[in-house]
């Protein structure tokens, strides 16, 4: 067997398996492998029954002398009570004087057990001895059977068999008497059955698992070979052996995202882009035309992108700025320079709603400049034609892909649509995808790949996010990526005022919110999910992982927007108008719900997130968000950006139920600090990389997710990756290393 193996080789793999395995991506031995512990358990030391502590953990081995099955039908649970006894066990030398003893053992609903361990079996377990009332007992501790043998332990001077009883095991143990590894929790998978594969396969596996990194590489950054590395994460001698082998592998996959983006971008160096001079007198013309006076950052900003349209090469920039900062004039005045200059620009959005506010403003502040504007949804398209005086005509998709094609739409703005085959433009220079929370690469290479071959011209690339990505993850994944930054709100702009709420408090607010309101303001309402959990099962399940989760509010309690809007429509405020929106909804039915609330037909708006993309609404001026805890500190920062878009005071009320100190803590950096960047950063401090609002699409490995909190661990690896990769771009020298990267791109989506 070798690394590349399907799981379906894997012996004792079952279907059931395997389909679980699958549904977390695990398709290859490699695979399984590189599925990491998230923790250990250390029960390496094996004592004796006689000495077990209450409440502490330990690890004993005996014999089974009895093992039963009970059931409370009070609480509807089997018991398995079993008696251990280490008194036939032969005494190990240091411990020479102890006396063997028995105890007894519980185990809560595995009925099963009483087939699997039977009186006389040896055992080793380890848990935790509490007191109940006939005394101390083992609370459902692992287990694991185990060989003993009658021959005399070697250094007893006294050996008979009888006298030096048995002789245990010691080695070779997985579930218990070592550090043990446990895995995330994943339903159906738990970390005895993967103990269980995962350890033959180590073994079997022994000699053909070739080393990926370069000797150099791992002799100068102090790496574990990748054999040794792989036994220490996943049955480590030690926990600074598991420690230094997690090492490795953030290094690993970290260096191999580095060099996949670099290797992108060097690639990118070596292209052509049409340059595009900076007609200065234009520009003067459009700011001038402004409604409003361009901050500084956004001068700065602009002025940078204008530069790199001049170069021969493709720019590869991002334009991040908070929301509301306003980037789209920005990107416009790019946009307008180059059609100017007798080229094509593309722009894409993520979401139809948001094509179309992009598709209205764009319009808007080009109206003065004679250009061909259309749009291109899964919806409709629309056209707007200088011939036509600035009027919006609905022509069909046909007409806009051959406009498009012959050069005569000067932009074309669209949802993922932009990208498909169909869609030709003639000469392409500048592609602008908002809020894509991706790479961009995909798309560029796509949206040009239809122009003239014998050209091979790259169109420049301007990506923005109001997402604020902590600067690690932002070079790891762009690569050398340049930066240009918005960091001011418009003037005028008031600070929004927000506020943790109490339950106590809902009413007040309440009746705030009605008064806002009446006087002609509206309001958005965000909840974590959709309906109202169904079974009352999940309810009961609910409740005791509430209790686990230390505070953290369950599924079942948090607000659904259904019910929430039952509740806020009738009961709370009959005398306004409540609507909902949610991502299962038709586009169409979305849209209309937008529109409406954007033309002041709703007052109030109870959305699932969805609500959190780019949405301009300037009259809304009241954010409230129910089920704080459930979001991401980045993500109801840009929940509070949906209002404060307009000189109006605009507030934004946090609910939580939960008690949670963590909670609570987390809220309180979202009242101290309105600079997006510093959420993004803390909430990676706090919660971890794990649910970083959108990165999960990146298909990126939880392992570099987690490995990006370290910066000297980015920048080791980022320099590694260019210093390979400029000696050997083609990573000829490295076919493995190569092979690996070429796999990682098959799963990170650099689009
Ligand atoms: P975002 O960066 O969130 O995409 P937008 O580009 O949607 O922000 O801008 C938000 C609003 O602010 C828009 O209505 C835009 O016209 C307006 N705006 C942009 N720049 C300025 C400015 N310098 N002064 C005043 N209003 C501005
Ligand atoms: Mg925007």
């Amino acid at each position: 067997m070798i690394l590349s193996t399907p799981i379906e080789k894997i012996p004792n793999v079952g279907l059931a398996y395997r389909k679980r395995l699958k549904k977390i991506g695990i398709k290859t031995i490699r695979d399984l492998l590189f599925h990491l512990p998230h923790r250990y358990e250390d029960f390496s030391n094996i004592i004796r029954i006689s000495e077990i502590k209450l409440n502490e953990p330990c690890c004993i081995q005996g014999k089974i002398l009895e093992i039963n099955n009970s059931s409370t039908w009070k609480k509807r649970m089997t018991l398995t009570h079993a008696v251990v006894s280490d008194k036939t066990a032969a005494p190990e030398p240091k411990q020479g004087s102890v006396r063997g003893a028995a105890i007894k053992v519980v185990w809560f609903n595995q009925p099963y057990l009483v087939r699997v361990i039977k009186p006389g079996d040896w055992v080793c377990l380890a848990g935790r001895a509490v007191i109940g009332k006939e005394g101390l007992y083992l609370s459902n501790p692992t287990y694991e059977k185990i060989f003993r043998t009658t021959r005399p332990w070697r250094g007893s001077p006294l050996a008979t068999p009888e006298a030096a009883g048995h002789k245990l095991q010691t080695t070779n143990l997985v579930h218990t008497g070592r550090i043990v590894p446990v895995y995330p929790e994943t339903e159906g998978l738990s970390s005895r059955w993967l103990r269980f594969i995962i350890k033959p396969l180590l073994g079997s596996l022994k000699n053909t698992i070739p080393e990926t990194l370069p000797e150099r590489i791992r002799k100068k950054h102090n790496l574990l070979d990748l054999k040794i590395a792989l036994w220490q994460v996943h049955f480590p001698d030690s926990i600074a052996l598991a420690e230094k082998a997690k090492q490795r592998f953030s290094f690993e996959e970290l260096f191999l995202i580095e060099l996949l983006v670099i290797k992108e971008r060097i690639k990118l160096t070596q292209k052509k882009a049409y340059q595009i001079s900076l007609n200065l007198p234009l520009i003067k013309k459009f700011v001038a035309s402004l409604s409003f006076k361009l901050t500084n950052t956004q001068r700065k900003s602009a002025w940078q992108i204008l530069k790199d349209l001049e170069k021969p090469r493709p720019m590869n920039r991002l334009l991040e700025g908070d929301v509301g900062s306003g980037k789209t004039v920005v990107a416009t005045m790019a946009a307008l320079n180059v059609m100017k200059a007798g080229y094509q620009v593309g722009f894409m959005a993520p979401t139809e709603i948001l094509t179309k506010q992009h598709f209205q403003e764009v319009s808007r502040f080009l109206r003065n400049f004679n250009l061909n504007i259309g749009l291109l949804t899964g919806k409709e398209d629309k056209f707007i034609s200088k011939k036509l005086k600035n009027d919006t005509i609905e022509i069909s998709r046909q007409k806009i892909l051959e406009k498009t094609a012959k050069g005569e739409i000067d932009l074309l703005i669209g949802t993922h649509t932009l990208i498909q085959d169909k869609v030709k433009f003639k000469n392409l220079a500048l592609v602008v995808l908002d809020e894509q929370h991706r790479f961009g690469v995909e798309q560029r290479a796509k949206l040009c790949k239809n122009q003239k071959k014998q050209e091979k011209i790259i169109p420049h690339l301007l990506s923005m996010t109001a997402t604020p990505i902590p600067r690690t993850l932002a070079l790891t994944i762009y690569g050398d990526l340049d930066l240009s930054l918005i960091t001011e709100l418009p003037k005028g702009r008031k600070k929004i005022i927000t506020k943790v709420i109490k339950p106590k408090e809902r009413k007040k607010i309440y009746n705030f919110i009605e008064k806002e309101v009446k006087k002609g303001r509206q309001a958005f309402v965000v909840c974590p999910r959709i309906e109202p959990p169904a079974a009352s099962q999940e309810n009961k399940l609910d409740q005791t992982n509430y209790i686990k989760s230390g505070g953290r509010l369950s599924w079942a309690e948090v607000k659904a927007v259904k019910e929430e809007y039952e509740k806020l429509s009738k009961t709370i405020f009959p005398n306004l108008k409540v609507e909902q929106l949610y991502g299962k909804m038709t586009p169409k039915e979305k849209e209309k719900i937008m529109k409406d609330f954007k033309d002041k037909k709703t007052d109030i708006l109870i959305s699932t997130s969805v609500i959190e993309v780019g949405i301009d609404v300037p009259n809304a001026t009241i954010m409230m968000i129910e089920g704080t805890e459930r979001f991401g500190l980045a993500q109801l920062h840009q929940f509070r950006g949906r209002v404060g878009r307009s000189k109006l005071q605009s507030f934004c009320f946090l609910f939580t139920d939960s008690p949670a100190k963590k909670t609570q803590q987390r809220l309180k950096a979202l009242l101290d600090s309105e600079d997006g960047f510093k959420l993004a950063e803390k909430d990676l401090e706090i919660r971890g990389p794990g649910d970083f609002s959108g990165t999960r699409q990146w298909g990126i490995p939880d392992l570099v997710m987690s490995s990006l909190k370290d910066i000297s661990l980015v920048e080791k690896t980022r320099q590694a990756a260019k210093e390979i990769l400029e000696q050997d771009p083609a990573l000829k020298k490295y076919p493995l290393l190569q092979k690996r990267v070429e796999e990682l791109r098959e799963k990170v989506h650099l689009e």
